[in-house]
Parts: structure tokens; C-alpha cells; sequence
């Protein structure tokens, strides 16, 4: 699409000169005048502006809410009209977020188009119900989108307590402006990534059984006991989970000492070794243990193996928890092997006896190749009686590398301390496919996008599916998106929840 032309839509003549010569170039910029009767009417002008493929808003406004200064960048994801109409923009947190990479404060917010002039009392009032920014024209010119991709850009420069002709606006407004003019530019980037895509989505991808699980667990305990309920260690490796479950009076912690004595404290999907469990006994704490059942089997294995008189060759990474905890069971009698280099140099007390074990969210592949090597340096190597990497862990990781080998960039949806989310985006990259990890869809930077028509989208198993779909509706804004999931294998393992919480 980017041989084609924007409609820019600019209020005032100080606000169109703010608009860089890299907009000018490719858009038709119509100045639209203050106020609704004037937005409505440059509206059915854009409407009849067939050439544009996409229609941006580019202007000031005033602040609702209290936290926001003049400068701030409102990118809007939602516009409401006065008449009670509300018009959705998604994908502008993509925008907010390339606009912070640039170094300006630019939020994805809530834009209330009002009638007439809002003095401070009518946007506490706004503010109360949500909005974020009050302007007088925006929600009346998306109606010019009619389905072209849109995309709305306000910059603050009246801050929320401030009276209308304060005399500090002048100066604001020179600063807004000036705020305005650096912004506006992310509209070329933004135009640049317009095209009709094709989502490849891999399935299975998000939750395993151990990740939902685990969620219910503290869900139920919260629901049976009432707040709080203390949680150690993030309950599984996802940012987004972790806030969900604070705003519902979960207590993140650290360590046991965080937690007071008798509390209910849940243990992570990713396990813990013995002396936490001795330190929790020793506290009175009315422990629920989220381990997932296939990491507790790694745990009876080391457990197994070091009663046995073997030395254990962990292969995983120093400093995951999981790895922290399955370490725990048999400290004396375990090594850690990080990678191949770990794999050549590792040195056994009695090299006949060596058994192997891993960390449930490796590479498979990769994970292969220290197996392999191990086993060249001990012939008496021993192993699992099954594979240590989960179901869920190998699953993803096949149906990622079916997606990236059509697509031209591959995304993954987790977060940075999700290891099998990151092993993902391995399995993508060894595919020679362009691949990145995404907390969600304001991560996506619009430059990965800009020559990619096919792109490949899974996420990892502590990731939720909503977020998935966030990410879906802000490519699908950029022009389109036709979406082909492909399913590898499907899955319906359900773990049972301990007794503490079953009803
Ligand atoms: S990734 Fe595998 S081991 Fe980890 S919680 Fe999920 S099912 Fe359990």
C-alpha cells in the first residue's frame, strides 16, 4: 500500500504546518476547522477522497486525565462521540509504542470528542468515566475511515486542571506543538506497514495444562479463602498473568521470609526444591503446591538416580527456577550441562555412572546434540524412561517451525523470562526466519512489519490466547489480516487440582 495515499486530517492551520514534509508527500491533507459541524463536514469530504488507503488525525487536545502533561502523545484506541457513539482504533499501542522508541511520552488512550470547550470540572468528569484526552473533532472524522485503516494523534496541551485562555497556554502550546511536529512523523512508518497480511497461526500454542492448572489453582484459592493469597515466584512466566492475579489480591513474592507465618502460599508451576519446602514447614505456612505434575516427575527422577549413586547431568539454564528446584533434590550429586560447551568439559566423579535429566522447556533439537555429545564421552550414560522436555514444550516448538518455514517474520507471544517462549523463537530463527518475543501486540515494532505479507504467530505455553487475539486485531488494523491457523497436533491433557483446592 505504501505507493498509495494517506487522508490527514489537521484542525488547525498551526497543527497542518506541524505535519512533516515526509506526511505531506504522500497524503492528502485536509484542514478540518474547530469543532463537530466542521469535523462532520471535512468527513464527507475525506469520504469522497476514494484514492487514500488510510486516514490519520494528527492535532492537539487537552488532558482529562490528571496523571498526563503537556508534550504527552495520545494515541487513541478508543474515540467518544457526544452523541454516546464509541468508534475502536485498534493497533494504536503499536503506534504509542514506536513514538517511545523514538523518545517522546506517547500513551494509547481514551479520546472524548465534546461539543464545546471543556473546562477542568467537565474533564474530571471524563476522566472519571475513563477518557484520557477531550478533543472536539476526532470522533467525527473516523467516520471518514469507512473501514480504511485509521489512526488518531493527540498531543496534550492543556493539562487537566488548567482553565481554557490560561496564560500558561501559550507557552504549552509552543511546546505541543513542537511535540506534535516530531510525532507526527511515525505516520510514514505507520504508513509504510499498511498491507492485507496473512496471519499463520501454529496450533497448539499458550496454555499447557501445567500453566492453566496452575492459574486455577490460585484462582480457586483466592475465590475459597479470600485475599491475600501469597504466591512464590511468579506463578508462571507471564507479566500479564502475574498483574491479572495482583489486581485480584495475589502476593507476588520472593522468598518465604516475605510471607507471614500460617499465610496461604501457593508454589509456582515450576517447582522447588526440598529446603524450600523444609522452610515453608518450619514458617506454619498453609502451603498449595502448583508444581506441574510432569516437572515433579523430573524432581522423582533426580530423587531416583541420586539414591542410586549416580552423578546427575542436569541439562537446562543456571538461574531458572525450575532448574533451582530439581537441583535442590540431589545438590551433592548434580551437575549442570548449559550447552554443548558444558557437555565436553563436564566432569563426573565415576563416569559409568552418570544419568542425564532437563529442564522441561528446552530446544528439542538442541537438547539432542548435548544428549549426544554426553553420550560420546559416557558410553554408560543413562536417561529418563521418557523425555523430561514436556508435551507441551515439544509441541509448540513443531508447530512453530511449520509456520516459519511460509513466513517472512514470525512472532511469538511471551514474556522475557518464559523460557519456553524464547525457545520459540529459537525454533523460528534456526528456520532462517526473522523472529521476535512479544509481551503483546504494543511490542510489535512496525519496521518488522513493513516487507512481511505472510506472518507466522504462536505463542508460548504461560502465555493467554487473549493476548494472542490483541495481537491479531492490531495487525488485521493495519490493512488486513487473513488468519489460517495450522494445527500440528492437538492436545487435551488435564492435570487434577491437589485436594486443597478441589471442591
Ligand atoms: S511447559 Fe510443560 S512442564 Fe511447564 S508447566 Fe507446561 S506442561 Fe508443565
Amino acid at each position: 500500500m505504501s505507493d498509495d495515499r494517506m487522508l490527514v486530517f489537521a484542525p488547525l492551520r498551526v497543527e497542518e504546518a506541524c505535519l512533516p514534509a515526509s506526511v505531506r508527500r504522500n497524503a492528502r491533507v485536509i484542514r478540518t476547522g474547530m469543532g463537530r459541524r466542521r469535523a462532520r463536514i471535512a468527513a464527507a469530504r475525506g469520504l469522497a477522497v476514494a484514492d487514500a488507503h488510510s486516514v490519520a488525525v494528527a492535532g492537539l487536545c487537552a488532558a482529562a486525565a490528571p496523571e498526563l502533561s503537556t508534550g504527552d502523545v495520545l494515541l487513541a484506541t478508543e474515540l467518544w462521540r457526544s452523541d454516546g457513539a464509541t468508534v475502536r482504533v485498534p493497533g494504536s499501542g503499536m503506534l504509542a509504542a514506536a513514538l517511545r522508541r523514538r523518545g517522546l511520552r506517547a500513551v494509547p488512550a481514551t479520546v472524548a470528542t465534546v461539543d464545546a470547550i471543556a473546562g477542568p470540572a467537565e474533564r474530571r468528569f471524563l476522566a472519571a468515566r475513563g477518557a484520557d484526552g477531550v478533543d472536539m473533532e476526532s470522533a467525527w472524522l473516523a467516520d471518514a475511515a469507512d473501514g480504511r485503516p485509521l489512526v488518531v494523534l493527540r498531543v496534550v496541551v492543556e493539562e487537566a486542571g488548567r482553565e481554557p485562555g490560561d496564560p500558561r497556554t501559550a507557552a504549552a502550546g509552543m511546546r505541543a506543538l513542537r511535540e506534535l511536529r516530531k510525532a507526527a512523523d511515525v505516520l510514514v512508518e505507520w504508513r509504510d506497514a499498511l498491507r492485507q497480511r496473512t496471519i499463520l497461526l501454529a496450533a497448539p500454542r499458550s496454555f499447557c495444562a501445567g500453566v492453566d492448572r496452575a492459574i486455577e489453582i490460585v484462582e480457586l484459592a483466592l475465590a475459597q479463602r479470600g485475599g491475600p493469597v501469597y504466591v512464590r515466584k511468579q506463578i508462571v512466566h507471564n507479566e500479564h498473568v502475574v498483574a491479572d492475579l495482583e489486581r485480584r489480591g495475589a502476593i507476588f513474592v520472593d522468598e518465604l521470609d516475605e510471607v507471614p507465618r500460617g499465610a496461604t502460599t501457593v508454589f509456582s508451576a515450576h517447582g522447588v526444591s526440598p529446603a524450600v519446602r523444609q522452610e515453608a514447614t518450619a514458617r506454619g505456612l498453609d502451603v498449595i503446591d502448583a508444581t506441574c505434575p510432569l516437572v515433579s516427575k523430573v524432581h522423582a527422577e533426580a530423587r531416583r538416580f541420586a539414591d542410586g549413586g549416580n552423578t546427575v547431568l542436569l541439562i537446562g539454564h543456571e538461574g531458572h527456577e525450575e532448574i533451582d528446584g530439581t537441583r535442590g533434590e540431589a545438590p551433592e550429586a548434580t551437575l549442570l550441562v548449559q550447552d554443548v560447551a558444558d557437555a565436553e568439559r563436564v566432569q563426573p566423579p565415576d563416569p559409568t555412572r552418570v544419568t542425564y535429566l532437563t529442564q522441561t522447556t528446552l530446544a528439542v533439537d538442541e537438547t539432542e546434540e548435548i544428549v549426544a555429545r554426553l553420550r560420546t564421552r559416557f558410553p554408560a550414560l543413562r536417561g529418563p524412561a521418557s523425555d523430561d522436555i514436556c508435551y507441551a514444550t515439544t509441541n509448540r516448538q513443531t508447530a512453530v517451525r511449520e509456520i516459519a518455514r511460509e513466513s517472512d517474520v514470525v512472532l511469538v507471544v511471551g514474556s522475557r523470562t518464559s523460557s519456553n517462549s524464547l525457545r520459540l523463537v529459537e525454533v523460528a530463527q534456526r528456520e532462517r526466519t526473522p523472529a521476535y518475543l512479544i509481551d503483546d501486540e504494543t511490542e510489535i515494532d512496525l519496521a518488522w512489519l513493513a516487507s512481511a505479507g505472510t506472518i507466522g504467530l504462536s505463542a508460548g505455553a504461560s502465555a493467554p490466547e487473549a493476548l494472542v487475539r490483541r495481537v491479531i486485531d492490531a495487525i488485521a488494523a493495519l490493512g488486513g489480516a487473513h488468519v489460517e491457523e495450522r494445527t500440528t497436533t492437538t492436545e487435551s491433557l488435564r492435570f487434577r487440582l491437589p485436594k486443597e483446592v478441589r471442591g
